[in-house]
């Protein structure tokens, strides 16, 4: 990797997410800090898209540390509430929420909703900056389709994995080791497309 930096700041504090982030961008030779091991408090997410609060995330995580930062901002689209609970995923429940009471409220949003109409995908955006001036920031962005199951399954992941039927391998997501999730999720494909523009930049 030419460009590729020593030490990287990851820009969150979600600690399922922190989790993925390192094993994707590990072996790399890169020291991956998440920005909670450098008591960098989290940025309010007042972006209206999930490319706003990754750069805001980023950009507050680079300015903060001096080092280069990665930050992914993510979330659950579900058409049958028109892209809810979207950029406010971690959010779903209210004050407070937490996967649990976020995945409650959405399996009670979707009670009786017929089979044909509970597609959802979750999206993420990953932004690296290699300072908290970049004005010129790398975006990727990754999908991973699927449906919103009837009941919780598995114990892997976190967030909304265990009630995210995945169609491509016809399993919840919790379901999923950590190596296919990597390999398949919206994170994977964005963290892969990262490091191959890492790789030619
Ligand atoms: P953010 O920290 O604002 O980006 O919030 C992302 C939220 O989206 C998480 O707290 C989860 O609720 C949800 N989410 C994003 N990616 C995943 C995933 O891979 N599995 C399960 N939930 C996810």
């Amino acid at each position: 990797m030419s460009s590729s930096p020593k030490d990287l700041v990851l820009a969150s504090a979600n600690a399922g997410k922190i989790k993925e982030l390192q094993e994707l961008l590990g072996g790399l030779g890169i020291k991956i800090i998440p920005q909670t091991d450098l008591s960098i408090p989290d940025i309010e997410e007042t972006g209206l898209s999930f490319v706003e609060n990754a750069i805001l995330k980023a950009r507050n995580a680079a300015n903060l540390s001096n080092l280069p930062a990665v930050a992914d901002d993510s979330g659950l689209e579900v058409d049958y509430l028109k892209g809810a609970p979207g950029i406010y995923s971690a959010r779903f429940a209210g004050e407070g929420a937490t996967d649990a009471t976020n995945r409650d409220k959405l399996l009670e949003l979707m009670t009786d909703v017929p089979a044909d109409q509970r597609s959802a995908r979750y999206q993420t955006v990953i932004v690296y900056m290699r300072h908290g001036d970049d004005p010129t920031p790398i975006i990727c962005q990754g999908t991973w389709e699927g449906t919103i199951a009837t009941e919780s399954r598995g114990d892997q992941g976190f967030g909304y994995d265990p009630i995210f039927h995945v169609t491509e391998t016809d399993c919840h997501a919790a379901e999923l080791d950590k190596v296919t999730k990597n390999r398949i999720s919206h994170r994977g494909k964005a963290i892969a497309s990262l490091l191959l523009q890492l790789q030619t930049c």
